[in-house]
């Protein structure tokens, strides 16, 4: 393969203070690696900051990047995703805005690609600048997904990794809505390798991840790749069962030694509402499932393109996944800054 084309993947939501630190530090690794040739693909998700008119400029500058514009936020997971689908290079990295995915590690992903593996992952060695409550959730939230899930994931493993082609066209048929994709890539298999590397502090701004949007990213991790908590309503139903049975033997034991009933309306009280309350969780459970199947089968665009940039001597080759993405950009919209 002569000059292999990279293509670097960044999902941008409200990053005014860090898209031009990020371009610098993209473009210096891309001129660290003359044998490759580089694509900066930004994917806006809905900012409602100056991330767009900063990426017009970068367009405008620099014919290494182009940017796709969301319509609204439909979130990281799916701005990563449009990333892989629009992307055109032999392989893919994907990175955080955040610089928190120290570019210089895609160095040593490409080195590792060169060598034949054809997913290289990061693995968060060390973590600076997080919240103590991020660190312990985030520890254990990988270590249940692990218990749970069905396809062994990675531990303490973000987005943050290079994909070779093959994996990156096969991620493109996956047409799943809840998507969790370091999962999904664990699934797909190939040759992978975990890379160490340490995970530094924001570069500026906030978190655009607030506890909301983990738990839903938790949820769709574990809903996504395991049908345990399924199973575990059973098995808790089956338990309760087991433990009426016996009161009901117990019951007739106490009346037959004592010719009187158990006393006692508390009790009685108490086992309703114990398994009033598992009955309601199991629906719960029920519930997650059923309604990601419903919103699966309204078979509607996983998120939709507004607009895009690009140099003219690079336009016109899009590459979209059929049926995932709605586009309402004219196909040759060409680099324009400041609209
Ligand atoms: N992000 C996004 N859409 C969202 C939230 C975040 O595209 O709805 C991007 C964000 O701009 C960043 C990456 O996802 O490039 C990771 O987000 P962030 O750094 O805020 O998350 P954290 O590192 O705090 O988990
Ligand atoms: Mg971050």
């Amino acid at each position: 393969m002569s000059n292999p084309m990279i293509s670097l993947v960044i999902p941008c939501f409200n990053e005014e203070e860090v898209i031009e630190e990020t371009h610098r530090r993209l473009a210096a690794l891309a001129e660290s690696q003359p044998t490759y040739s580089f694509e900066f693909l930004f994917v806006d998700d809905g900012s409602r900051d100056r991330t767009p008119q900063l990426l017009r400029q970068l367009v405008a500058t620099d014919r290494r990047v182009r940017a796709v514009f969301f319509s609204r936020n439909f979130g990281h997971q799916l701005a990563v995703t449009a990333g892989i689908d629009e992307a055109r290079g032999n392989a893919v990295v994907l990175l955080d805005a955040d610089l928190q995915d120290p570019p210089e590690v895609v160095a040593e992903m490409l080195a590792k690609w060169r060598d034949g593996w054809q997913v290289v992952y990061g693995v968060r060695a060390e973590r600076e600048g997080e919240s103590r409550f991020k660190l312990l959730t985030a520890h254990l939230f990988y270590r249940v997904l692990n218990y749970l899930s069905d396809t062994p994931i990675p531990l303490d493993t973000g987005d943050f990794r290079l994909m070779d082609r093959a994996v990156v066209e096969v991620l493109r048929s996956m047409p799943e809505r809840d998507r969790f994709v370091r999962g999904m890539v664990s699934w797909v298999g190939f040759r992978q390798l975990a890379l160490p590397y340490r995970r530094a502090a924001r570069f500026a701004g906030t978190s655009k991840y607030p506890l909301r949007k983990m738990i839903r990213f938790a949820t769709n991790g574990i809903i996504s790749f395991s049908m345990r908590p399924l199973k575990l309503a059973m098995d808790v139903g089956l338990l309760c069962a087991g433990l009426a049975c016996a009161g009901i033997v117990w019951a007739f034991a106490v009346r037959l030694a004592t010719n009187s009933w158990v006393p006692g309306w508390t009790a009685t009280i108490i086992a309703v509402l114990f398994l009033g309350g598992i009955q309601l969780v199991c629906t719960g459970i029920l519930g997650e499932y059923i309604g990601r199947t419903y919103m699966q089968s309204k078979g509607r665009p996983l998120y939709i393109i507004s607009d895009r940039a690009e140099g003219t001597d690079s336009a016109g080759l899009s590459m979209n996944a059929p049926g995932r993405a709605l586009q309402c950009a004219p196909a040759d919209s060409t680099a324009d800054v400041g609209h």
